[in-house]
């Protein structure tokens, strides 16, 4: 296979846990779209915030360590018909959410559930362990987020910053310049939950379509860039 620039997203979430669409839609959304490859990262949301939630009587929003394994099951039956009929990659994966603490973490590629009461040290030695890739998600100020900006990995960075194989740069349609300015690996994604968020900063990655050979990619920041996908790009490489 050759190298080539994909078109990528690593940063999705569908109905199973807070996305308005069904995983089908999803990607056909994508693939009709021509891109190369995505990352399907549904919420495993912390205990705490879980016991708010019901409490409140609000929906979970979390995938369950019980039903994990069905989950991952469904992705990569999902990717072999995504593969078929698109060419496009589907890498299993989740947003290890932990609202209570302030940190979220995209666990790329990833076989089994993770703990998110975990500390960042941990969740990162475990995504490692299960051979995945472990990226800082939105890591500064978002513009037009809510009352409660997650901060705990940005007032941290000194001690994390090599811990991440790669921090959001970009995240929808922020960019943070921070993360620019300590040249951190970098990847941009889109937080998917609803249709139009399609249009937001991307990646591109140069390297063969699969899945050992872009992880390697993230985590040697090699040959990685972002772009800004609008409703009028034609993009076609
Ligand atoms: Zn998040
Ligand atoms: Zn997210």
């Amino acid at each position: 296979m050759k190298k080539t620039w994909l078109i990528c997203d690593f940063h999705i979430h569908t109905d199973i846990s807070d996305g308005k669409i069904p995983i089908n839609e999803v990607i056909k959304l994508y693939g009709e779209h021509h891109f190369d490859v995505i990352s399907i990262t549904d919420h495993i949301v912390d205990s705490k915030c879980l016991e708010k939630r019901e409490k409140n009587n609000e929906p979970l929003y979390s995938l369950q360590k019980e039903n994990f394994q069905d989950y991952l099951r469904l992705l990569w039956k999902k990717s072999v018909e995504a593969w078929e009929k698109y060419n496009m990659l589907i890498i299993p994966g989740a947003e290890i959410t932990n609202n209570t603490n302030e940190y979220h973490i995209l666990a790329i590629d990833i076989k089994e559930y993770i703990e998110p009461d975990l500390s960042v040290k941990e969740i990162i030695q475990e995504i490692h362990k299960q051979g995945g890739i472990a990226i800082a998600c939105h890591p500064h100020y978002k513009s037009n987020d809510g009352p409660q900006p997650f901060l705990h990995l940005w007032n941290n960075h000194d001690k994390y910053a090599n811990l991440f194989d790669a921090w959001e740069v970009a995240n929808r349609n922020e960019l943070f310049n921070v993360i620019g300015l300590q040249k951190f690996n970098y990847i941009a994604n889109s937080d998917f939950h609803e249709a139009k968020h399609l249009y937001s900063w991307k990646t591109f990655i140069g390297a063969v379509k699969n899945r050992e050979a872009i992880k390697t990619a993230i985590h040697k920041n090699d040959s990685v860039a972002i772009f800004l996908y609008r409703k009028n790009n034609k993009i076609k490489i």
